[in-house]
């Protein structure tokens, strides 16, 4: 780590603290030679993958645009923001430890729908209807079976006849 003010490679940590919620580390420097002091945040390599979409476009990945999704999976269904936030974290995690720079869109989709699967029922329903884009109803159905058959339907809401 160069000195900012001298340019001096020799600079000693003085003190190293974790931030936030142990993201990064803030660490206090001591400039060897001119004893100038500065502080540092380093972050564990946090890149998220380019997405790859089904027409080969690549686009950044889009975290508001993973929120959305949810959110609109999940209206008006008892599941909290800090359970909406921590599936954002679980999915953006999973993406990040493929350690790929690219992922298909279809493994976001995929990670979506895991996450859902295990908070809401009801709300996995919805959006892998749409995100799967289900070719029938027969298979539409056959997914709601096999939901009710491992989780807990609300079935006063879970109709599923959009
Ligand atoms: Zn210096």
């Amino acid at each position: 780590m160069h000195c900012p003010f001298c340019g001096a490679d020799d600079t000693k940590v003085i003190d190293s603290r974790l931030v936030a919620e142990g993201d990064s580390v803030r660490r206090r420097r001591e400039c060897q030679a001119c004893g100038e002091r500065f502080t540092t945040f380093e972050t564990a390599e946090l890149v998220m993958p380019r997405v790859v979409k089904s027409d080969g476009t690549r686009e950044p990945f889009n975290e508001d645009k993973l929120r959305r999704g949810l959110t609109r999976a999940l209206e008006k269904r008892p599941v909290s923001i800090e359970e909406i936030e921590s599936a954002i974290n679980h999915i953006m995690h999973q993406l990040r430890s493929t350690g790929e720079r690219e992922v298909p869109s279809r493994d976001v989709g995929e990670a979506v729908m895991q996450e859902l699967r295990k908070i809401d029922a009801v709300a996995y329903v919805r959006f892998a209807s749409v995100y799967r884009d289900f070719q029938d109803v027969s298979e539409f159905q056959d997914e709601i079976r096999r939901m009710k058959e491992t989780a807990k339907l609300d079935r006063k809401s879970g109709s599923g006849d959009s």
